[in-house]
């Protein structure tokens, strides 16, 4: 028999202990928006992986999608013996990325298996392409955790200390968040300032931008802003890099949040949600530039796995069939109306920002409704009550003050509204 409380004395004689595992919920089994840990304790799952799952979990076609691969072939290494499917979804995606930016140009795609794979390899393409060193990123942006992910990532404690020396040339300009006073404008101003004082444009590769900041705190960049940071780029040569990693596939009421900007970007990364749980990322990026890295330039052992490859189809079928892009507005607006409820009443003062872009759902708990006194504790507090009710979601933010979630978006309403009534019972 397992328990909760031997798994965690096993764990923590196994793993390490920088290894992030607060909760101590062992899982056995997952179906949709629902989770089961070793003890049989049921919980409704308003995280879904950190933004993987989307379609919920072991969605049925995605889980006969990955049986039927599975019975023709697991692993061939895609630079050995290629296979349909990763064309196949390279095709869709290119048509996505295309189709979302609305002008037609053509797009290519590779396939790695994680996020900070992506991150990481979409500036290492750019340096290669532009013949320059620079990359700019943004304070409370995360990339990932390899070494030029590590050094995107605008966060010191605890993605970043001692884990130097970090590659060069990555330099970081604040975020705009209206929350905290940082205007769309202000933050223009400040790269064309780091342009000044500290790296010349003519110096940079690439911009690498989140449009809806996740680990930072589910914070959207104004449209405006992300306008103002395509036309710099333009002015300078500068490929415009969107890290979709948290926001793509329906997530944000868009397939893609960069969408909603109009902006179209160079490159495009992707992961998490893309294959219902199978660990897979892209690099989609415009066709000329993408040819211009050189045969050999570029591979991996397992990226775009013909399972996960196979499983990723099924996802983009099952949002098209399920309408889940319109689904997460929906999801969203719900979420958005009770957590607003609650900072009128019992949350008054600690419920500082309520935001959201389609279902990507966070509210900044603050102290006196003052944004500058983020509020861990109770945000932890919160959490901490949800989930001994049987509701799980995460926090994020520069001091975990946001509380955060990623709803799948196929849950049923009742679901969502017996976890909406956890959650708002967890707050009194
Ligand atoms: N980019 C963003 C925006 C992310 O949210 C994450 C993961 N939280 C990553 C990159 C890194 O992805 P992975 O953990 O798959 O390496």
């Amino acid at each position: 028999f397992l328990s909760n409380e031997l798994m965690v004395a096993r764990r923590n004689d196994a793993c390490p202990m920088g290894l992030p595992s607060k909760s101590g919920v062992y899982a056995d089994r997952a179906e949709g928006a629902e989770l089961w840990d070793v003890e049989g304790k049921r919980y409704i799952d308003f995280i879904a992986g950190i933004g993987v799952l989307n379609v919920g979990h072991r969605h049925p076609k995605v889980v006969q999608a990955i049986k039927d691969q599975v019975d023709k072939v697991i692993h061939t290494c895609f630079g050995v013996a290629q296979y349909e499917p990763y064309v196949a979804l390279a095709e869709r995606l290119n048509k996505l990325v295309s189709d979302g930016a609305g002008n037609g140009t053509a797009y290519k795609t590779m396939f790695m298996n994680t996020g900070s794979e992506a991150t990481e390899h979409v500036c290492k393409f750019a340096r290669r392409i532009t013949g320059r060193p620079g990359l700019l990123a943004f304070e409370g942006a995360f990339h990932g955790r390899t070494l030029l992910a590590t050094a995107l990532t605008g966060k010191a404690v605890p993605y970043k200390v001692g884990f130097g020396p970090l590659p060069s040339d990555v330099y970081h300009a604040p975020y705009p968040d209206a929350y905290k006073g940082v205007s769309s404008d202000g933050a223009l101003r400040c790269i064309s300032h780091i342009f000044e004082t500290s790296v010349r444009p003519e110096d940079m590769a690439a911009v690498i931008i989140e449009p809806v900041q996740g680990e930072g705190g589910f914070v959207p960049a104004p449209h405006d802003f992300l306008r103002g940071l395509k036309a710099l780029c333009e002015k300078h040569g500068i490929l415009f890099v969107a890290d979709e990693v948290q926001t793509g596939f329906a997530r944000t009421g868009r397939m893609f949040a960069i969408e909603r900007s109009g902006v179209e970007p160079d490159f495009l990364v992707c992961a998490k949600s893309i294959a219902g749980g199978l660990p897979l990322s892209a690099v989609i990026g415009k066709a000329e530039l993408f040819d211009q890295i050189q045969p050999g330039g570029m591979g991996s052992t397992y990226g775009g796995n013909p399972v996960a490859c196979a499983a990723a189809l099924a996802v983009l079928d099952v949002i098209e069939e399920e309408g889940l892009i319109e689904r997460a507005e929906k999801i969203g607006a719900k979420v958005e109306a009770r957590w607003r409820a609650i900072a009128d009443g019992v949350g008054k003062g600690v419920f500082g920002d309520v935001r959201r872009v389609g279902a990507m759902c966070g509210v900044e708990l603050v102290k006196d409704g003052d944004p500058d006194k983020p509020n861990t504790d109770a945000a932890a507090a919160i959490q901490t009550k949800a989930r001994e009710m049987g509701l799980i979601f995460l926090t994020a933010g520069k001091k975990a003050q946001v509380i955060r979630t990623h709803v799948p978006l196929t849950i049923p309403d009742a679901l969502l509204d017996e976890g909406l009534d956890i959650f708002e019972e967890a707050t009194k």
